[in-house]
């Protein structure tokens, strides 16, 4: 790989509690812009309450499924969490999730499957998010 390394921070803005934004028209469109042709995307989230990941954007019934079943498996209330903030779900369900995607990209493109789109995670919403998007490659 050759010395190329482009960073860009993207503003997300949640609209709900649980919120999955799908980002990949952004992702995208940093990697058009950049001019990379062959390397890898990076996608991270700053945040301990939000994350990142990869799954089917032609059916929003898949993500709104994701969501449903994460918020049953790690209910809010729970009289054994500690965490002062009141907050223990949000950070569980970041930590299951993740914080970070690398996708490669080739020819210019990503290359994301035909079904598959990039989401903002957002689990203590609704907020102001940081997007950082490092591509790396030639
Ligand atoms: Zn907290």
């Amino acid at each position: 790989m050759g010395n190329f390394i482009r960073t860009k921070v993207f503003e997300i803005s949640t609209s709900s509690h649980t919120d999955f934004v799908n980002v990949t028209h952004l992702v995208k469109g940093f990697v058009k812009e950049s001019g990379i042709r062959e390397g890898l995307c990076v996608v991270y989230v700053p945040h301990t309450t939000a994350g990142v990941f990869i799954n089917e954007g032609a059916d929003p019934d898949v993500v709104r499924d994701i969501a449903y079943k994460l918020n049953t498996l790690v209910e809010w209330e729970d009289p054994n969490y500690k965490h002062i903030e009141g907050n223990s779900a949000a950070h569980i369900k970041s930590s299951l999730m993740g914080n970070s995607r690398v996708i490669p990209v080739s020819e210019g493109k990503l290359l994301l499957g035909t079904w598959e789109a990039i989401f903002f995670a957002e689990f203590d919403g609704p907020r102001r998010r940081k997007l950082i998007v490092t591509l790396i490659g030639e």
